[in-house]
Order: structure tokens, then C-alpha cells, then sequence
């Protein structure tokens, strides 16, 4: 299976010039919503990931995603792997378990993410889980885009690796070709 070419399909993956919610510029962007939109996309690829835990041996009985992006992800390889599904939000800058969701001191948690860019958001959960007395015993996500840069110190399972390019505004390339801009998830 190609992956790459599926994200391109479902437009999840778009090439071209945009600008990121940092600022930055770049040549790709992702909407993983419109993969995980198709059901029967999502439950695919949760279970090649969840194939790839099962080979080396992880086990996890909780699996926990950042709201928004890791809501359904963390549903579906859940299902996968036949164990429950949190999700962690935030809360006044803080990243929390809320709506009655508590873990037990031997929970072994497999932390996931729609895409990880610098694992700011995945490095939150997992230590929100280590407060909790939960253990982190593996993090997965459909895209790394951080050119293989993130280190979480558990087994890390990426579904795909795509290298983004992203540039200063001043130092963008597309930008200097002059080719317009776009904002993603603007409606203008
Ligand atoms: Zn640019």
C-alpha cells in the first residue's frame, strides 16, 4: 500500500505554499480529518499500526490521544488493539483527562497523535499520564513530518515519514517565486 499516494487521494496531504498557524511557510500541509473521515481508512490504518505494536511485543490496555486531531485516532486503534480509549484536552494551557476519565497506577498507556511535528502535544500527554501514575509504553501517529528529530525515549510507530520543508516568510523560496499563499483551515 502506498501510503503517500492514499494522503495525496484524499487530499489529507496537499502540496503546494502555505502558512502555518506558526507562522512558518511550507510545501505541505495535513488535514489527517479527511483520512480518519473514512472509517474504514482510519480502522485500516490503525490496524497496520497496531500489527506493527503487536511484532515488537508492546502492550498496551489504554490507548490516549490529544483532543482534537487524536480523538478518533485514539478510538480506533483502541478498537484495534481491543482496549480503551481516552482522550486528554486542554484546560486553561493545561493538557488534562477530563468527562470522568481516570487512570489506574498500572496502566500502560500507548500515547497517539494525528501528526508529529515537534511531539510538543504528545510529549504533554505522556507526562500528564506519568502524573498520573500511568506508564507510556509507546507513542504511534500517522505522519511524522519532524525528519525523524523527535525522540520520546519509548518506541516510536509513524505510519508515514514525509520531510516538510518550512521556511521564515522572509526566507521562503515559494514566496520569492511568487506564488500565493494559503492559509489552510481559513475560509477566505
Ligand atoms: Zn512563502
Amino acid at each position: 500500500m502506498d501510503l503517500y499516494k492514499l494522503f495525496l487521494e484524499k487530499k489529507a496531504l496537499l502540496e503546494g505554499h502555505f502558512k502555518l498557524s506558526s507562522g512558518l511557510h511550507s510545501n505541505k500541509y495535513f488535514q489527517c480529518a479527511l483520512l480518519t473521515a473514512e472509517p474504514e481508512i482510519a480502522e485500516m490504518l490503525c490496524e497496520t499500526l497496531a500489527q506493527k505494536l503487536r511484532a515488537d511485543k508492546i502492550e498496551a490496555n489504554l490507548v490516549i490521544g490529544p483532543a482534537i486531531g487524536g480523538i478518533i485516532l485514539a478510538y480506533e486503534m483502541a478498537r484495534a488493539l481491543k482496549v480503551k480509549a481516552f482522550f486528554a484536552e486542554r484546560e486553561e494551557g493545561q493538557m488534562r483527562l477530563r468527562r470522568g476519565f481516570t487512570l489506574k497506577p498500572d496502566d500502560k498507556v500507548l500515547v497517539v497523535e494525528d501528526v508529529v511535528t515537534t511531539g510538543g502535544s504528545t510529549r504533554e500527554v505522556m507526562d500528564l499520564v506519568q502524573s498520573m501514575g500511568g506508564e507510556v509504553v509507546a507513542v504511534a501517529s500517522l505522519v511524522d513530518r519532524s525528519g525523524g528529530k523527535v525522540d520520546f525515549g519509548v518506541p516510536f510507530y509513524p505510519l508515514l515519514k514525509v520531510n516538510v520543508e518550512t521556511y521564515s516568510p522572509e526566507n521562503c523560496p515559494l514566496c520569492a517565486e511568487g506564488i500565493p499563499v494559503v492559509k489552510p483551515g481559513s475560509r477566505k
